[in-house]
């Protein structure tokens, strides 16, 4: 088991498959993806290696991510590779949720079993403004496929804002009285490129979880190994609510994930000061032994906590770059 200094063990891997996005969500790439960076993505062949790797190394969840890992054509591909390495239990994806209606089917087929889609407003007009995107129907039509198909977690994640959705956390909630998903409010996070922008959105997590507890929801106890998410459940509602909360104390304590990117640097953290190049040992099968001794080596420096607090962001431009 890949383990750090801490005692922190690493079981969840979130691997970035692309960092280009056809949203432009406000929070994360407002002007659209902009084409800067080289845009040679892990190919499957070392997607393969290095989900083999990791498994070997206790590694149980591969979370897909991106930038939108939806834009990539050989997803269906790559849901299939990570599902049929030994050792990993889950397979999961987090998505725009553009294509989510036509495709859906052919994912869970190829091993998908857990599904994440944001959705930032569940009013159309609201949810354009936001990403750009007129797509809030057909996200709510895949979602519910995805359901009918039998898909045994699905979570949507959405990120408060000020200015934007903050006033419809009630409608959130009434949503979740019929509704079984989880819905998971990610508190705003300072990046790089979004500094006045999260000066005047930032809603706070903690205001959530009182606001939360005084109309009767009871916080779920999970085990240190469930990693960072605070969840919440009431008996009149169908679907459960998770917190993530980035700026409350002890949120790194139970970190249990480690990030890949889509160009094969291992992120310690969301937050790190650099990602370290693994594409190098990615190339022959061979080289495994070598990757996984690399990959312990790497865990010896991360470290016990981001700084966000203190507004360092790292190399974090926006989360489209590492997948969040
Ligand atoms: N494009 C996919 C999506 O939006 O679901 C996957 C990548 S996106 C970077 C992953 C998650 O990060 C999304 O749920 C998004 O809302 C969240 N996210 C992006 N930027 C964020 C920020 N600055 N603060 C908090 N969450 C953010
Ligand atoms: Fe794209 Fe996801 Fe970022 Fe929105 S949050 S711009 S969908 S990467």
């Amino acid at each position: 088991m890949l383990q750090d200094k801490l005692g922190r063990q690493f079981h969840y891997l979130r691997l970035s498959i692309t960092d280009v996005c056809n949203f432009k969500c406000t929070y994360c790439l407002p002007d659209g993806y902009q084409c800067d960076t080289s845009r040679e993505f892990l190919s499957v062949d070392e997607i393969r290696r290095l989900v083999a790797a990791f498994a070997e190394l206790g590694t149980s969840k591969i979370r897909i991510t991106g930038g939108e890992p939806a834009l990539r054509k050989d997803l269906t591909e790559i849901i299939k590779v990570c599902k049929s390495t030994p050792g990993i239990k889950q397979v999961a994806m987090t998505t725009n949720g553009f294509n989510l209606e036509n495709k859906v089917s052919e994912w869970t087929q190829a091993g998908l079993d857990a599904l994440n889609v944001s959705i930032d407003s569940l009013k159309p007009e609201v949810f354009k403004l936001i990403t750009g995107h007129d797509k809030l129907t057909s996200i709510l039509r895949g979602l519910a496929k995805a359901e009918a198909l039998g898909l045994n977690s699905i979570k949507v994640n959405t990120v408060l804002m000020q200015q934007y959705n903050a006033s419809q956390f009630d409608e959130y909630l009434n949503w979740l009285k019929t509704n079984a998903y989880t819905l998971r409010f990610i508190e705003l996070m300072q990046t790089g490129d979004n500094l006045s922008f999260f000066e005047q959105n930032h809603v706070s997590g903690e205001s959530l979880k009182q606001k939360l507890l005084s109309q009767g929801w009871s916080s779920v106890i999970r085990d240190k190994a469930a990693g960072p998410a605070q969840e919440f459940y009431h008996p009149d509602y169908a679907g459960k609510i998770g917190l993530i909360m980035p700026y409350s104390k002890d949120f790194c304590a139970s970190c249990n994930r480690l990030r890949m990117s889509a160009l094969g640097q291992l992120h310690l953290c969301l937050f790190t000061e650099h990602g370290i190049d693994m594409r190098t040992l990615l190339q022959q099968d061979e080289q495994k032994e070598s990757l996984k001794q690399a990959l312990r080596l790497a865990l010896a420096d991360k470290t016990p906590s981001h700084l966000l607090q203190q507004g360092e962001t790292g190399i974090t431009q926006h989360l489209a770059m590492i997948g969040g």
